[in-house]
């Protein structure tokens, strides 16, 4: 990139934070903080056992279980299909010593997050992926679900086909929604419109967790894998320092290990909003004008309880659950809706 440019982009005036950056001076917790306003709900699922000083990393996993039982566009069996019109699952968790444990590209077994943590568990592997995945869910207890598409997902999928334009695009969030920050999060009944869930939480003992689930992008090419079940990508806990989920465009998240990255620059001191801010600049200075087109969300969560987002676009919200508050967010960003 030119020079000149990387300049112009580095001093942007970005509007002042409104994700919270003071830092607490003694430890929030237990705490959760998780992508979009469905994490609320996510949020308040994972509390029956955060808030009942249980482990953090049963409350992500049973937070991200919940979302996975909904009827929602990008999450869950009942989430849109790829291009070949079937649903494959992405999903990841990982632990406070840095176990961890991830499927990818998984079919017909409803609850992934579950099954990541049985490869964590029980396996000496990181990662396992389509027909393999499936195959361990199945040994170890999880049903096969029948292969339809929900009926949302069915018409979206013939909406999708009429063009069948393939466009791993964007996921800038319905701009045209209007109705204040929210309300690109939410459907017109109020049902989450929205997307890769993403955990990050820290018990009353002071360990963190993290969990994400994700049909992936919508139409993606069949076996396509996006940044969530990759640890480093959609997802890094380190226990000394803190933990990271993202949202938006995988592959732009697995280019610079998106939440490793936010986790590493959280540890040289930067608060996490702008840990994630920097983040979301190493994707942008690459290539400005192309990142107008595409959304990533960052959000990440301190030791000290200490939380904050950032994301490309306008529309990124985060969820945030402790003893003290209960909230939606929405993250600062670098363009509005494509714009400077
Ligand atoms: N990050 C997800 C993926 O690329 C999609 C999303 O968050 O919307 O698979």
């Amino acid at each position: 990139m030119k020079r000149r440019r990387f300049i112009q982009l580095s001093s942007l005036s970005v509007p002042a934070f409104t994700v919270k950056s003071v830092r607490n001076k003694t430890p929030v917790k237990p705490i959760i903080v998780s992508t979009w306003a469905d994490g609320k709900r996510v949020n308040q699922e994972a509390w029956k056992i955060l808030g009942n000083n249980g482990r953090a990393l049963d409350a992500v996993e049973s937070g991200a279980r919940w979302m996975e039982d909904q009827q929602n566009c990008c999450v869950g069996l009942g989430a849109n299909p790829d291009r070949d019109g079937i649903v494959s699952l992405d999903s990841s968790i990982m632990d406070e010593h840095a176990n961890c444990g991830a499927v990818a590209a998984i079919q017909r077994i409803k609850h992934p997050v579950s099954v990541a943590r049985k490869v964590m568990e029980l396996t000496p592997h990181v990662l396992i992926v389509g027909k393999g995945a499936q195959e361990f869910a199945l040994k170890n207890g999880f049903a096969l679900e029948p292969q339809t598409l929900s009926e949302p997902a069915k018409k979206a999928y013939e909406e999708w086909l009429k063009k069948s334009q393939y466009k791993p695009e964007i996921n800038i969030e319905n701009k045209d929604a209007g109705n204040g920050p929210f309300a690109p999060a939410y459907l017109d009944d109020g049902t989450p419109n929205h997307d890769t869930m993403g955990i990050v939480a820290m018990g009353a003992d002071g360990n963190m967790s993290g969990a994400v689930t994700t049909s992936g992008m919508g139409f993606k090419m069949h076996g396509r894998v996006g940044d969530s079940p990759i640890i480093g990508a959609g997802l890094f806990v380190d226990n000394e320092v803190g933990a990271a989920t993202s949202s938006g465009l995988g592959e732009e998240v697995i280019r610079v290990c998106g939440t490793h990255l936010v986790v590493e620059f959280m540890r040289m001191g930067y608060s996490p909003g702008m840990a994630c801010r920097k983040a979301v600049e190493r994707i942008v200075n690459r290539d400005p004008e192309r990142a107008k087109g595409f959304q990533v969300g960052f959000l990440a969560l301190d030791k000290m309880g200490n939380y904050g987002a950032f994301a490309v676009q306008k529309g990124f919200v985060i969820s945030v659950k402790s003893n003290n508050e209960e909230k939606i967010i929405p993250a600062d960003y670098i363009y509005d809706y494509g714009v400077t």
